[in-house]
């Protein structure tokens, strides 16, 4: 039986850049229908022993949509973090998160990007693009591949990197239920805004866990 995984904050704790009201859908909803469907699914199936993972990279139809969603989401709520936040005027705003920061908190990750995009503001740059441009429902991915080097890919519904042996490391929900209660069609404002509560130790120690 799969299980709905932990919040590693408050729902609360992402506002403004995401609302508890989108938490209690996308995580109490939606997330929580993908569990439940998967483990309907898979009763009495040799899949109930095998890792997430496996069932992904070896299912097709409900139970690959399924398991996909779940573990795309998993990876999604786990690497944020509260943005920091001041009053401007009567507006609650957020603090842009810096380069040096990012440096800070992912040191090899980002001399990784550097070194393949020339800037993290380049990087930002080409996965937003590709979150923005990506037709219909799917996500943004950013993987590592076994020598380390680093890749964007546009993934369509419930497709993750690891159907290609690679590992993944963060990425951006763009199917509509991620953004629409507080962004509407605004899908790159939310792309723009999710850079100030990425968790960029755990994408950091995502990444030197596949070095070893
Ligand atoms: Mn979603």
């Amino acid at each position: 039986m799969f299980k709905l995984i932990d919040l590693p904050y408050h729902k609360e704790a992402l506002e403004p850049v995401i609302s508890s009201n989108t938490i209690e859908f996308h995580y109490g909803k939606h997330l929580q229908g993908y569990v439940d469907n998967l483990n309907k699914l898979i009763a009495g199936l040799p899949y109930e022993q095998m890792p997430l993972e496996s069932i992904v990279r070896h299912s097709e139809g409900g139970i690959f949509n399924n398991s996909g969603q779940v573990l795309n989401h998993n990876l999604y709520f786990t690497q944020f973090q509260a943005p920091k936040t001041f009053w401007n005027g009567q507006e609650l705003s957020v603090e842009t998160v810096s380069d040096d920061q990012i440096r800070a908190a992912a040191p090899s990750l980002s001399r990784q990007i550097e070194a393949q995009w020339g800037s993290l503001q380049a990087f930002r740059a080409e996965f937003e693009a590709k979150g923005a441009t990506l037709f219909g429902s799917g996500w943004v991915w950013l993987s590592a591949k076994q020598d380390g080097t680093l890749a964007i890919s546009q993934e369509p519904g419930a497709h993750n990197p690891v159907l290609r042996k690679e590992t993944p490391l963060l990425t951006f929900d763009v199917w509509e239920h991620a953004y629409y209660l507080d962004y509407q069609n605004r899908r790159p404002a939310h792309l723009n805004a999710l850079w100030n509560i990425v968790n960029w130790k755990v994408i950091e120690a995502r990444y030197t866990k596949n070095e070893e």
